[in-house]
């Protein structure tokens, strides 16, 4: 069975294969969908989650810090408003003035009165500015165009970082300004109190991108430039461009801020190549930027913490779904061929059960076979039986033997002779019947082999010529002795050809009695791959109706007794497992060929 069991190996691998396979993939497409499906979902909503919240963050810390300036902008405006320009012009009153005022918040350092055209007339403060002209002095310009003004950072007549908050006052005929200067490190104190995560800070920057606040985590101080400033969206170089509300010290620097953002967030790499989600709002009516950022790797820690876990549920639920896969596919294998193996037995036991039913139904025929060689052998019996009686009649037969004439007792001995020549030749017959009967019924272990029908095919014949003859039909046989081999058993090709030929017969018998009958069997081979053996009969034929039932088990046409039924069948399943396959043509009233298609090895 080595042909057919490789063969059904190999199916076996293909359908493990393909099961394997659909059990991944089948599951594979759902899961992961249903991964892809929450994970896209969940991250969006995280994205924007965190996306929002930095923008309240902005927002209402721009609220804080524009709050914290109109406050210091009204507070100042008051006094303004409340107070005598003559009165001010005492330094002591000025001391009064500024201990009211930080009183109401500790940011105001120092406070000064400017007349129209610049001078500082009076100064309550830690530097000595009193005296100084300011009628160059950018804000000085500001505040006496616009009314009130809160300045970028600048350096000043002192030289440290600050800015000023100055408003103008008409009253009695004069134009005055009354300004005060903003502690830097209370106000960079109150913008830089924003913690969000491990990573998070507020700064502040004017329109050309200029530090107004220091910047906790990258170092850069209060003035200088910030180096992610021209990356931001909105952000272009104009040339020779001055806004109205941008201070004009620092017009060199063409880069400005055209767009204020309210609230807006967007990704950008820092300096140290690390990402930042940025949420950028404007503050001091639009002069400044406040800027809330934080390492994208820390704002979206609960969307990577969301990735990781969807990358560790797809590993493991993807291998849980391979190993099960194996799994059951080795549990299926084995039980197709527990299957296999059982439909193989069951195969054989029908082999057998059909090899039966044929010894059963060919017993007949043999027992006529054998009884013809049995009735000559009594015959000659009888005759030499008489022979010797008639030599040991008489008393004087031992004399009379002597005495015998030399003629007769020649021709006895040549009668005996030939009697017992007869008697060997029928025993060998009858053996030679038996032995055959005995090979096709004996159950041998199947065993695959190069099978020549050129040998075989003859061999077989001998087995129903007798037959033949007495049903008066003729054999032709056209095998050439060149047909390559096919690999099979030689007891089943012998049971498949005796089934066709016993059927073939029958047909033959059933249509013209004991005469005309004629049985021919030819064998080709096509391109020297393929073998082919056709047996065909002028016999009844097959009925349309009955063609697609033949190869079924148990369909007779026969009397009881007659047919199994199993013939055909068995025939069929045989020439399958040698790998080859069987077909019928049938003309009914003008006979019917079976052909049989083997790979030629
Ligand atoms: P069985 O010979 O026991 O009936 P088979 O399976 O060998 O079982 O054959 C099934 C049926 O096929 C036969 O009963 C017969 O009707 C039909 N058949 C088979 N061979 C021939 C043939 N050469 N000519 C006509 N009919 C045939």
């Amino acid at each position: 069975m080595t042909q057919n069991s490789d063969s059904q190996k190999r199916k076996l691998k293909y359908a493990g294969r393909a099961i394997l396979i659909t059990m991944i993939i089948v599951p594979f497409i759902p899961f992961m969908l249903a991964i892809g499906v929450s994970f896209h979902y969940f991250t969006t909503a995280l994205e924007n989650n965190t996306r929002a919240s930095l923008e309240r963050i902005v927002s209402d810390h721009g609220d804080m810090v524009d709050t914290f300036l109109m406050e210091r902008k009204s507070d100042l405006l008051l006094i303004a408003a409340m107070i005598n320009f003559d009165a001010a012009m005492n330094n002591g009153y000025l001391h009064d003035i500024l201990a009211h005022l930080k009183a109401r918040s500790p940011a105001f350092i120092d406070l000064g009165l400017f007349d129209e055209k610049g001078l500082h007339l009076s100064y309550s403060g830690d530097y000595a500015l009193k005296g100084k002209q300011y009628q160059d002095e950018f804000w000085f310009n500001e505040v006496m165009e616009k009314g009130a003004y809160i300045s970028d950072i600048f350096l000043g007549y002192r030289k440290i970082p600050h800015f000023v908050i100055a408003v103008r006052r008409e009253s009695e005929g004069r134009r005055w300004v009354l300004r005060a200067t903003i502690d830097t490190l209370f106000f960079d104190q109150l913008v830089s109190t924003v913690h969000i995560g491990k990573s998070g800070e507020a700064y502040i920057l004017n329109h050309q991108g200029i530090a107004q606040t220091g910047r906790r985590l990258e170092g850069v101080p209060i003035m200088a430039k910030d180096p992610d400033f021209e990356k931001f969206p909105g952000v272009s170089n104009v040339q020779n461009k001055k806004r109205a509300s941008t201070p004009t010290h620092h017009a060199k620097d063409q880069t400005v801020f055209q767009n204020p953002l309210v609230a807006k967030t967007f990704k950008q790499s820092g300096r140290g190549g690390n990402a930042y989600v940025y949420a950028v709002t404007s503050v001091n009516d639009g002069a400044w930027l406040l800027v809330v950022r934080q390492e994208k790797q820390d704002a979206f820690a609960a969307f990577y913490a969301a990735l990781y876990l969807s990358v560790a549920i797809t590993l493991v639920g993807g291998a849980v779904i391979v190993g099960l896969a194996f799994y059951v596919t080795q549990r299926i294998l084995h039980w197709i061929e527990t299957l296999t193996h059982e439909k193989e037995s069951l195969g054989n036991q029908l082999i057998r059960a059909s090899q039966l039913a044929e010894i059963g139904e060919m017993a007949a025929g043999f027992a006529h076979e054998i009884n013809n060689p049995l009735q000559i052998i009594k015959g000659e019996h009888s005759l030499m039986e008489m022979l010797l009686g008639e030599m040991t009649k008489s008393e004087e037969s031992k004399i009379a033997l002597i005495s015998f004439p030399k003629d007769e007792w020649h021709t006895f001995v040549s009668e005996i002779g030939e009697s017992l020549d007869q008697v060997r030749l029928q025993i060998n017959r009858c053996s030679e019947i038996t032995s055959a009967v005995l090979k096709f019924g004996r159950q041998t272990e199947i065993k695959h082999q190069a099978l020549f029908p050129s040998q075989l095919i003859p061999e077989i014949l001998k087995m129903i010529r007798n037959k033949a003859a007495v049903n008066g039909v003729e054999i032709s046989c056209r095998v050439a002795d060149d047909i390559p081999a096919f690999m099979g058993d030689a007891a089943q090709f012998q049971q498949v050809m005796l089934n066709l030929f016993n059927n073939a017969l029958d047909a033959v018998v059933s249509r013209h009695g004991v005469s005309g009958g004629a049985l021919t069997i030819t064998s080709n081979c096509h391109n020297e791959k393929e073998i082919e053996i056709q047996i065909s009969d002028n016999g009844v034929g097959i009925r349309p109706d009955h063609i697609d039932k033949i190869f079924s088990p148990f369909f007779t046409t026969k009397a009881v007794g007659k047919g199994s039924g199993l013939g055909l069948s068995v025939c069929y399943g045989i020439i399958e497992s040698f790998g080859g396959t069987m077909g019928v043509n049938s003309k009914p009233g003008e006979g019917t060929t079976f052909t049989i298609s083997l790979p030629a090895v």
